[in-house]
């Protein structure tokens, strides 16, 4: 057993575009409300405050293609299409101008969320765990490394759900960019390597039902889709 008493958990990974080797994920962080449209449709004034973070355990990813079942205690699971980023290299207090430094690649990937327990847990003042971090909640397509794209600054960003358009933004509308991002979340935990980044959504976020196909894109990174399976949770009094 190498010295554990119960088998380690596999090392949670996401699929490297052209690749057989896997991206293998630490940590997953989220910026809340990096979208000014987002941010008023989710009632807030989209001021540029410092950018806030939740995450996500390692193992909510899942690659794109695979199936994400509906989720348990909810009746709102909402999509959030994403600009993911993958760091390659880690560090506490790292320069805006050097973070791209860090970076492995970039990727596309859907913040799950369960809308109807996060508006509960922020009327409350509760932790938004349970509504954000649950098991496969974290799809994301095929990383691509940044020695073939480079560093994208603009470019479509969109989400469809049967085909229908539902989010579409820009990744240049972002309140806080890419290295601006990666040195605030620097200041409050040292960065690792295999660490995610998910960046914020562009608006229209909306719920999801069973045999919805969902399809996100970035342009000049690449895209996600899944399929939602099974069936809504029963109603709870
Ligand atoms: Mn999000």
């Amino acid at each position: 057993m190498n010295g554990y008493v119960l088998p380690p958990s596999p090392v949670a990974s996401v699929a490297v575009r052209g690749i057989a080797d896997r991206f293998p994920v630490r940590r997953i962080l989220c910026v809340g409300r990096n979208y000014p449209a987002h941010a008023r449709e989710m009632g807030q004034d989209p001021e540029r405050e410092a950018p806030f973070f939740f995450s996500k355990p390692a193992d909510a990813v899942i690659d794109g293609g695979v199936d994400v079942p509906y989720p348990s205690m909810t009746h709102d699971f909402h999509h959030e299409i994403e600009l993911v980023v993958a760091i390659a290299r880690g560090g506490a207090d790292i320069a805006a101008d050097r973070a791209l430094e860090h970076v492995y690649g970039y990727g596309v990937g859907v913040d799950l969320t369960r809308r109807d327990l996060q508006t509960a847990a922020k009327n409350k003042g509760r932790p938004w765990d349970f509504a954000k971090g649950f098991d496969r909640s974290a799809p994301i397509g095929a990383i691509v490394p940044a020695a073939g794209i480079g560093h994208p600054g603009k470019g479509r960003i969109q989400l469809t759900v049967n085909g229908q358009l539902r989010q579409q933004g820009d990744i240049a509308d972002m309140l806080w960019s890419v290295p601006e991002v990666i040195a605030e979340a620097s200041r409050y935990i040292a960065l690792a390597p295999g660490d995610l980044i998910f960046t914020g959504t562009p608006a229209g976020v909306a719920p999801l039902l069973p045999g919805d196909v969902v399809v996100g894109s970035v342009e000049g990174v690449g895209e996600v889709r899944f399929r939602v399976v099974g069936a809504p949770s029963p109603a709870t009094a």
